[in-house]
């Protein structure tokens, strides 16, 4: 997590002190000379390519409340990048084109590194009650990611519409002793849609995360009425959703709330430290106060005497958890210092990622079948966005992730 973002009241750019927004304002006389203010500051609200959509603090001249700005992958010498979330100074600025070049970065408040949105201050868990069934030790993966990222997490369970009342409690029950007061919904119905979009609209950045063909599309849909997200078939083949969402942007909801669709995955990543492990469930979070464990370095597995316990619904879960984060760190330990490169006739050479050679080779398979709904490209760039197969991912565990980054 970064820094705290300055609230400095007084109206001013968060990036640069002292240029008050009023000076932005012209939208309110917008005239022939519209060229003059070459400055703004606004929000980014979704990357495009090597552009970034900056949704303006206040509109500029002729009304103008967005500007596609260059986006340097880098900023200058502070090795600044730019996220969704950012707040940033613009320069440059053609009104009348709506393009601009973003200067400057204000401090973050909280940043994730995948996806990468900064200034998040609440995370999303949505999976769905049925089709496909809700599986504890999935949505605790889910939530435990959530958790690991530092901010207020929710969960959202979906498609409420196909459950008995009756059933809707006894889950409520269960994740009551979890720690957790779920949001039940339909987008098929609308229950519960318009509480959820108010407690939505606070002012903040909310992220969605959840696995695909839960329903999120569909969840945004009915949350953001004017978005008319494709929401995708369940399909036949991976008897799943295909994936509809393949880049983060943000929408407006209410007044100051902004959520942002992550690119659904299926098995996110654990985090990786055994002894932070016990912290990320809510329901025992309290039982190791401010002392902790009596015992030094205990990894609560049930031992007499540990203030965790074993008298909690989730403790297998936790167990089983704890087993694998255990087997991600001595498998880190053991990997050689340079895992990207194998020796071949006294080189060096890049070595491929045993998932992108699975791929590869699934993708040469199924390139001659039928296009159907779910063709061979289709499928893998699915099957690489459920791992996150992008460079920095490679050699980080097979699933995605919502990581906190570490700070800028
Ligand atoms: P995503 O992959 O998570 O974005 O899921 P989609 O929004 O694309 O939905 C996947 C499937 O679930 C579609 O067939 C939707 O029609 C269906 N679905 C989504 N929300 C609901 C709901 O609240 N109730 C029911 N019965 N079906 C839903
Ligand atoms: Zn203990």
């Amino acid at each position: 997590m970064g820094a705290e973002a300055p609230d400095r009241g007084d109206g001013s750019c968060p990036t640069t002190p002292g240029l008050a927004r009023a000076q932005l304002a012209l939208g309110a006389s917008p005239g022939p000379s519209i060229a003059t203010d070459l400055s703004a500051c606004g929000l980014v609200v979704a990357l495009e390519a090597n552009f970034c959509r900056v949704a303006l603090e206040s509109p500029g001249p002729g009304g103008v409340d967005q500007l596609l700005c260059v986006r340097r992958t880098r900023l200058g010498k502070t090795g600044q990048q730019i996220c969704v979330g950012d707040r940033v100074q613009v320069e440059g600025v053609d009104w009348i084109s709506r393009r601009g070049a973003v200067a400057a970065v204000a401090p973050r408040s909280s940043l994730l590194a995948r996806p990468a949105v900064a200034n998040c201050n609440r995370v999303v868990v949505v999976m769905a009650l049925v089709q496909p069934d809700l599986d504890p030790i999935q949505l605790t993966r889910f939530l435990l990611t959530a958790e690991a990222t530092g901010v207020q997490v929710d969960l959202v369970l979906t498609k409420a519409d196909l459950l008995a009342p009756q059933v809707l409690l006894e889950w409520r029950q269960r994740l009551a002793a979890w720690g957790y007061e779920p949001w039940l919904v339909s987008a098929q119905t609308g229950v519960g849609i318009e509480p959820l979009r108010q407690h939505l609209a606070a002012p903040g950045i909310a992220v969605l995360c959840g696995p695909s063909g839960v329903g999120k599309s569909s969840l945004l849909n009915a949350l953001v009425p004017d978005l008319a997200l494709r929401v995708g078939a369940v399909s036949g083949r991976l008897q799943r959703g295909r994936h509809t969402t393949r880049h983060v942007e943000l929408f407006a909801i209410g007044a100051g709330g902004l959520l942002a669709d992550t690119p659904g995955f299926n098995r996110p990543d654990l985090p990786p430290d055994p002894g932070a492990l016990v912290g990320l469930f809510p329901e025992v979070r309290g039982r190791l106060g401010a002392g902790g464990c009596r015992f030094t370095n205990c990894l609560h597995q049930g031992d007499p005497g540990c203030v965790v316990g074993s008298d909690w619904p989730r403790y297998p879960h936790y167990l089983q958890c704890l087993q694998q984060v255990l087997a991600q760190e001595a498998a880190a330990q053991s990997r050689p210092a340079e895992p990207g490169l194998k020796q071949r006739g006294g080189r060096s050479e890049p070595r491929l990622d045993p998932r992108l050679r699975q791929l590869s080779r699934k993708r040469q398979r199924q390139g001659d079948g039928p296009q159907g709904e779910d063709s061979a490209a289709d499928l893998g760039a699915e099957e690489a966005e459920d791992r996150h197969l992008d460079p920095g991912a490679l050699g980080s565990g097979a699933g995605g992730s919502l990581n906190p980054a570490p700070g800028p």
